[in-house]
């Protein structure tokens, strides 16, 4: 049994290295490729999936989960074995229903609409994209009829990013959700507007870089096992567990958005970097989920770093370093002006309380294109006419509308982005979890100390990486299911204080 348990480890292992190469190609694509290499580059791309995928797809595995089945119920489902049997099997018994050239060509298919979206965004030119959109639609139906009986098409391709959630069993929470955010965000803009001029000054990037990567650096982001890059969409990659990467991107006139997002990325990447190295090169070396992942950068980029204790001790520091620009600037207008809540058109620059009608916008349309209900030409019509109905505010063109998320041009139609608010719903369920047992948490944010909720997350989130599921794994920390009330008494407690 031994023999067949190291067989399969060391083919993982090899499974693992491919796709680890694929994701260097990727990261230099997004980060220093110049442009002509788009073309060679998703071929290479495309190849080293294909091989990944069908190496992971030879009948030998399945042969080898089949002899390990034995082994496996004698276990006991937390044993590390049990844990790596399921997952591979969950994984592989996924990854047969998909034809390997369906994978390859829809992997080429996606890197070369990346290279397309980074020049038809700044042009504003939705056309540049329709034809490839158009495409990756038919590639997302394709996907999710490999795995008939669904109960919505959607439902598949949600479960690739979400193990176990369906696009009716989101529609629900999301609608619970909504029922809470919309009153109060229509409270918020009740009261006196906030000037959240100070951040939006000229702050050189060379030193707004320093900063974020001072600050990460306390969180507890490991910078012998990363490095942070420049990108059009930050993203945190990984190439082992020792080799952990995170990209931002920033805006001198606008301080907010590559110190959040190097924060957020971090996040992903600490989760990353805190997988128990005897996973190392296994399908359990990676975050369970995307909103389980997104729960984490969610978690250290507002619970913690949109936080009053954490600006209370560094802003000063801020403030050294940006003497022209902040020196005058009380801490209370800057943690309001970090923290303003205004419907505004891009996600990511998004405050925390419209940030999820920006999701539930994007999560309704992928199940329209997907149901038929939309078509690709129609999609930029029908974004503009959501943002006007539940944010009250339209793009002029594109660029900052249907055109600034790069999910659909360089990945599937159909569960891109409903983990996103997953992931706040769950970072306030982990962290509320985290102060029951060390309410000294946010005392020690106030004097820049992270270790005890960085080693809380650890030891029950991110150590155990993909050994359970994202339902499993709210079980185990908060004994009870996946709910939204933790999420909403923190928004109420934040932003009606
Ligand atoms: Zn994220």
């Amino acid at each position: 049994m031994q023999n067949k348990l190291d067989d399969l480890k060391n083919r993982l292992q090899e499974i693992e290295d491919l796709n680890s190469a694929g994701a260097v190609l990727n990261w230099d694509q997004a980060t220093y490729m110049p442009p002509g290499g788009a073309p060679a580059r998703g071929r290479q791309m495309g190849l080293l999936s294909r091989l990944a995928h069908e190496r992971f797809t030879d009948p030998v595995i399945g042969h080898l989960l089949d002899d390990l089945r034995s082994y496996e119920e004698s276990l006991e489902p937390e044993h590390d074995d049990a844990a790596l049997i399921r997952v591979t099997r969950r994984n592989y018994e996924r990854s047969v229903r998909i034809p390997p050239q369906l994978m390859a060509n829809f992997n080429e298919h996606a890197a070369l609409g990346y290279q397309t979206w980074t020049t038809a965004r700044p042009a504003d030119d939705f056309a540049a994209v329709q034809p490839h959109l158009e495409k990756t639609l038919d590639f997302s139906r394709r996907l999710a009829d490999c795995f008939p009986g669904y109960d919505h098409i959607a439902d598949p391709l949600i479960n690739f990013a979400d193990e176990g959630m369906k696009a009716e069993s989101i529609r629900v929470l999301f609608a619970d959700l909504r029922a809470q955010v919309v009153p109060l965000l229509r409270h918020i803009l009740d009261q006196p507007e906030v000037d959240d001029s100070c951040i939006h000054q000229t702050f050189a990037e060379v030193k707004q870089r320093q900063f974020g990567e001072m600050i990460i650096r306390q969180l507890g982001y490991d910078f012998n096992r990363g490095r942070q890059d420049k990108t059009h969409h930050p993203f945190m990659t990984k190439f082992s567990l020792g080799d952990v990467r995170i990209t931002t991107r920033f805006e001198e006139d606008y301080l907010s958005n590559g110190l959040f997002s190097t924060i957020h990325e971090s996040g992903h990447a600490m989760y990353e970097q805190g997988i128990d190295m005897k996973y190392e090169g296994s399908p359990l070396a990676h975050g369970t989920s995307a909103g389980v992942h997104e729960s984490q950068s969610r978690l250290w980029e507002n619970v913690v770093g949109r936080s009053r204790a954490f600006w209370g001790h560094y802003y000063p520091q801020l403030q050294a370093t940006f003497p022209q620009q902040l020196g005058d600037v009380s801490l209370n207008t800057f943690y309001n002006a970090i923290n303003k809540v205004q419907p505004s058109l891009i996600r990511t620059e998004a405050d925390q309380i419209t940030y999820d009608l920006h999701v539930m916008i994007r999560f309704d349309l992928e199940l329209a294109l997907l149901e038929g209900s939309l078509e690709v030409k129609d999609l930029p019509e029908a974004w503009q006419a959501r943002y006007q109905s539940d944010l009250g505010i339209s793009a002029e063109g594109n660029r900052d509308g249907v055109l600034q998320d790069v999910h659909w041009y360089a990945g599937v139609i159909g569960g891109s982005f409903q983990g996103y608010t997953l992931g706040n719903i769950m970072s306030a369920l982990f962290y509320r979890q985290a102060l029951v047992t060390h309410p000294e948490i946010p005392s020690q944010i106030g004097r820049g100390e992270f270790d005890t909720l960085l080693g809380w997350l650890r030891e029950n989130i991110y150590r155990h990486g993909a050994k359970f599921t994202a339902d499993e794994l709210v079980r185990r920390v908060t004994g009870g299911e996946l709910t939204i009330e933790p999420y909403i008494a923190y928004l109420r407690g934040k932003f009606l204080e």
